[in-house]
Parts: structure tokens; C-alpha cells; sequence
């Protein structure tokens, strides 16, 4: 009797032990589920499952698991990351550069781990705002009711920088909210809020929302203060929103913008760093096919462009085994 308690709980152990090391679990923070790092972080575990599941390339068959479940955004990624909570995160460029450089709002609190994986598609930070609601620039939002983004999302830490360049604070609008990205459009249509500011991928369900579906705007921000932001700083561009993007689009719109970019830890294991870099450069063309703001991306771009913190090992491994490094 004694013996067979024994090798039950002996082949247990055993059974468990090989299912551990046949499993791994991977999470990828995004945003706010109406925004396109939502869709980034999920077509990513599209792709790593495709190989997990199905070995669809011979020999590829892994344990690795993935979800990607929203989050407050980039700026709760990058410290999630750090924390261990999450092996995987998207964050705004310029997050990732704060962080990595111990300046902005990480100043004291540099990510010395954070790494680099690959960018993805650019991000025009964006006013949107009502359709009756006369504004028509920064100087109109004085005294305006303006989301400025909830806490630990990329928006409301680009949105401060902005604040910053024009030297006023909040007090400058008439009432400042911190609504998510899901909750802004709506309450845009409702009249709650006059405008909000959102840095996100075009075109996306969320500003559509507000754009096709209550005729809100986007205004042009290139007023000095945007132009010496876009001069000082190496991870912010000019961008444009073209004509016809959202119905009420009708000619381009020139903003600023930063790039949206995948990051990881230098404690994840390069084995798992590598196979998430393979599921999506070996599925390039279905992982592309899964937001059109993922239209315009080149594997080489997203190697070279707006990664500051330095590579993981493990990208670097599949990006010199095809001969990109
Ligand atoms: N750029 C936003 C942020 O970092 C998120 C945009 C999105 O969800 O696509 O918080």
C-alpha cells in the first residue's frame, strides 16, 4: 500500500515536471481593446500558436503559449515588463527611449533591462475633436473640456510633453479627463469632452468611432512648440494623416509622431524571444494581413527604426540567421 502511494506520487511528479518543460506561458501587454496595439499583440500570438499548434514548418513545433490581454498601455507596459508580470509588451518609441535613457518620466528610473525586439507601425499623435465644437487648433482648446488619456497609457505621457512644449499645464483647458481609449469617443459623441488626444495607429477602430461615426475631427499640430519637439528629439517625426482616412478627413492633417514598437526583457530566454521573432517574420505576409495599419511594414524597418533600447539576444539570433545583421 505504502509503495503504490509512493509511485502515484512519483509518476505525478514526473507527469508535471514533463509538462512544464513542454509548456511555456507568454503574455504581451497592449492597449485599450478599440486600439491597434490590442490587434499587434494578438496577431503575434496568431502567429505563435500557428507554429505552436500545428508545426506547420517542419520541426517547428513548440510549447510556447501566448494571450494578449489590454492594458492601460505603453507606459504600464514598459514597468510591467520590468516586474516580470508581463514577458512581452508594445509601447510608443518614446517610452521606450525614457525608459531606456532614464529621462522624462523615468528619470531616477531607468528600465536597464528593457530590450528591444522589432518596431512596428507609426503612431500620429492625435487631437481629435467634436464636431460642433469650433476648434481648429491648439490655441481653441483653452478652456475646453479635454481627455488628456488615463495614466500609464503612452497618450497621457506624450500628451504632458505637449503641455510642456506650450508651457501650460492643465489648468489651461477648462477641465482635463483621464478616460481611457475606449471610453473617449463616446463621450466625445455625447458631448462630455470637447477633444482628446490619443498617439495611435491609423486608421483604428476607436478613432473611427468618433470620426465616421459623430463627424469629430482631427486639427494640424505644427505650431513652434511641435516643431521644437520634432527638432530636440530623435524619436519623434512629422506625420501626416492623408485625406480620406475617416470621412471627415477631407485634407491631409500634419502632426507629430512617435512609432510603435515591441519590447521585451533581458531576463525572458532568447528560445522564447527567438520563436516569437520567427512566428511573425516567417508568417509575414498573414501577420501583415491582420490590420491594415500593419500595410506599409518592412522587415528591415522594423529591425532598424525606433528601437533604442538595445536587441535581445534572441531577435538578434533569427535576424542574423537570415542574413538581415
Ligand atoms: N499609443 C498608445 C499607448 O501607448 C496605445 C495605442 C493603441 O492601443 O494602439 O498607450
Amino acid at each position: 500500500m505504502k509503495f503504490k502511494i509512493l509511485s502515484v506520487a512519483l509518476l505525478s511528479s514526473v507527469l508535471s515536471l514533463g509538462t512544464a518543460s513542454a509548456t511555456e506561458f507568454m503574455s504581451i501587454g497592449t492597449g485599450g481593446p478599440t486600439g491597434v496595439y490590442f490587434q499587434v499583440g494578438n496577431a503575434v500570438c496568431q502567429m505563435v500558436h500557428r507554429e505552436a499548434a500545428e508545426g506547420r514548418s517542419s520541426g517547428r513545433q513548440h510549447g510556447y503559449r501566448c494571450s494578449a490581454p489590454s492594458t492601460a498601455g505603453s507606459i504600464y507596459n514598459i514597468k510591467n515588463i520590468e516586474s516580470g508580470e508581463l514577458q512581452f509588451g508594445v509601447a510608443q518609441s518614446d517610452w521606450q527611449y525614457h525608459a531606456t535613457n532614464g529621462t522624462s518620466k523615468f528619470e531616477g528610473a531607468k528600465v536597464d533591462d528593457l530590450r528591444s525586439v522589432f518596431s512596428v507601425h507609426p503612431e500620429p499623435f492625435q487631437i481629435l475633436v467634436g464636431k460642433n465644437t469650433g476648434i481648429e487648433s491648439w490655441a481653441d482648446l483653452e478652456g475646453k473640456t479635454v481627455n488628456i488619456g488615463n495614466p500609464g497609457s503612452g497618450q497621457r505621457g506624450t500628451f504632458e510633453v505637449l503641455m510642456d512644449a506650450n508651457g501650460v499645464g492643465t489648468e489651461y483647458f477648462g477641465a482635463a479627463a483621464e478616460l481611457t481609449s475606449s471610453e473617449q469617443s463616446s463621450a466625445l459623441c455625447n458631448g462630455d469632452i470637447d477633444a482628446y488626444g490619443y498617439t495611435v495607429g491609423v486608421p483604428n477602430a476607436g478613432v473611427s468611432q468618433a470620426a465616421d461615426g459623430c463627424g469629430a475631427t482631427i486639427i494640424n499640430l505644427n505650431n513652434d512648440a511641435v516643431t521644437g519637439l520634432v527638432n530636440d528629439n530623435p524619436f519623434y517625426a512629422f506625420a501626416t494623416i492623408p485625406t480620406g482616412t475617416y470621412s471627415t478627413i477631407t485634407s491631409n492633417v500634419t502632426t507629430f509622431g512617435v512609432k510603435a514598437s515591441f519590447v521585451t526583457s533581458a531576463n525572458v530566454n532568447a528560445d522564447m524571444v527567438y520563436e516569437v521573432v520567427r512566428a511573425v517574420f516567417s508568417n509575414f505576409d498573414a501577420f501583415k494581413s491582420l490590420h491594415p495599419a500593419f500595410a506599409n511594414l518592412s522587415p528591415l524597418q522594423m529591425m532598424s527604426e525606433g528601437n533604442s533600447a538595445p536587441l535581445h539576444e534572441g531577435a538578434i539570433r533569427y535576424y542574423k540567421e537570415r542574413g538581415w545583421m
